[in-house]
């Protein structure tokens, strides 16, 4: 076991404090990963603070990790140390049922290993990226390409991987009309990856505070759904709308600027059951979905795109004080775009 630095919650209601945990000590097929970056997700808030139900305590949140391979077990063959690396929301799933076998892990059916907040299958509680080092099985440690910085690419590791997923799952591309309702972290990220693929697209905010940054990131156009009318003057308009919102939402009113046969898919997890009249879909044969983060492979396809794009994230870079602050601005959309901690000022 090796003691390593960490910002941890204590409880739901306590503040962050840095203190430290253990890793375990390499496996045979284990890489050591001394963390360089951690992003901030919109989850790491709804988990640390319970929002979605009972939560493991003490808790080091993090699942968008950055940093440089210092070790490895004696069976690793896709990692060399020195390697710069990433971990997304998971580090093992079962690798036998039907979804792990082809490669969509975020839904295996033995329930994958969460990067924090959740247990390996021995039990032992796992620690995420707020921290100096994380040890993982290669199988779970994705490449970050040349060409990208490691502080932007963190925020890829969720956030780019979760909007990548639904945009290349519904056929966002050339031709194609595609909202992005809420730019926050998953958001501005949805944007300059479906503008990437070639879509057209929409940002649908609540204010015109952010315009100028999202047409910057992409978007072709962009509207406040806080003024009146905006909703209904773009009926009808959307072939592929991906929602970010942490919040409750109008459903009906969105599903209402869908072409036919278009579809809305839920990334945001607000805490709340949503409800919506069954009317909004029949009347133009539309689609309601959600997605869930990426598979091991797609998120490599995807950090190796926005290498080959020179899309990172756009990020505020902060210490490790700075992480209570933090939640709050994400939790008033006050963050322009992501939250990057860097481990560097951990104890
Ligand atoms: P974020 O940075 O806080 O972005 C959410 C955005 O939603 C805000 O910036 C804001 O955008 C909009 N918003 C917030 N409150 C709203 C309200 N009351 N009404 C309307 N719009 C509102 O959060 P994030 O990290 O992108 O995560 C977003 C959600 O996705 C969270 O619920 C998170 O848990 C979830 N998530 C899901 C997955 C998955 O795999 N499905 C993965 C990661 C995260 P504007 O200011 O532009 O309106
Ligand atoms: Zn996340
Ligand atoms: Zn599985």
């Amino acid at each position: 076991m090796t003691t390593v630095a960490a910002i941890i919650k204590p409880t739901a209601d306590a503040p962050f404090e840095v203190g430290t945990i253990e890793r375990r000590a390499p496996r045979a097929n284990d890489v050591v990963i001394d963390v360089h970056y951690a992003g901030i997700c919109h989850s790491d808030i709804h988990q640390a603070r319970e929002e979605w139900g009972k939560a493991i305590f003490p808790m080091v949140p993090g699942h968008e990790i950055a940093g440089v391979v210092t070790e490895v077990g004696d069976a690793v063959t896709k990692h060399q140390v020195g390697d710069r690396v990433g971990i997304g929301c998971f580090v093992d799933s079962c690798r036998e049922c039907e979804n792990c076998l082809a490669g969509e892990e975020q839904f295996c059916l033995k329930g994958n290993v969460a990067t924090y907040n959740g247990r390996e299958y021995d039990g032992e509680p796992t620690y995420g990226g707020y921290s100096k080092q994380i040890v993982a099985d290669e199988n779970y440690v994705l490449s970050i390409p040349e060409g990208i910085e490691l502080d932007v690419a963190a925020p890829l590791l969720c956030a780019g991987i979760t909007t990548y997923s639904p945009l290349k799952h519904w056929g966002a591309g050339p031709g194609k009309q595609v909202a992005i309702v809420g730019m926050g972290g998953l958001g501005h990220m949805g944007v300059k990856i479906a503008h990437a693929l070639g879509a057209e697209v929409t940002v649908l905010s609540q204010t015109t505070s952010k315009e100028e940054d999202g047409k910057r990131f992409g978007a072709d156009h962009y509207y406040a759904t806080g003024e009146e009318g905006t909703l209904k003057s773009l009926r009808g308009r959307f072939d592929l709308i991906i929602n970010t919102v942490s919040a409750d939402l109008d459903i009906d009113a969105y599903l209402s600027t869908l072409k036919l046969n278009g579809s809305m898919v839920f990334v945001g997890l607000p805490e709340n059951t949503q409800q919506f009249r069954v009317f909004s879909l029949v009347g133009g044969r539309r689609s309601l979905a959600g997605s869930n983060i990426g598979g091991i492979r797609e998120t490599q396809e995807m950090l190796d795109f926005c290498a080959e794009h020179g899309i990172g994230s756009q990020i505020e870079l902060i210490g490790a004080d700075e992480v209570e602050g933090a939640y709050d601005r994400v939790v008033r959309s006050d963050v322009r775009y992501r939250f990057v901690i860097d481990t560097a000022t951990i104890g």
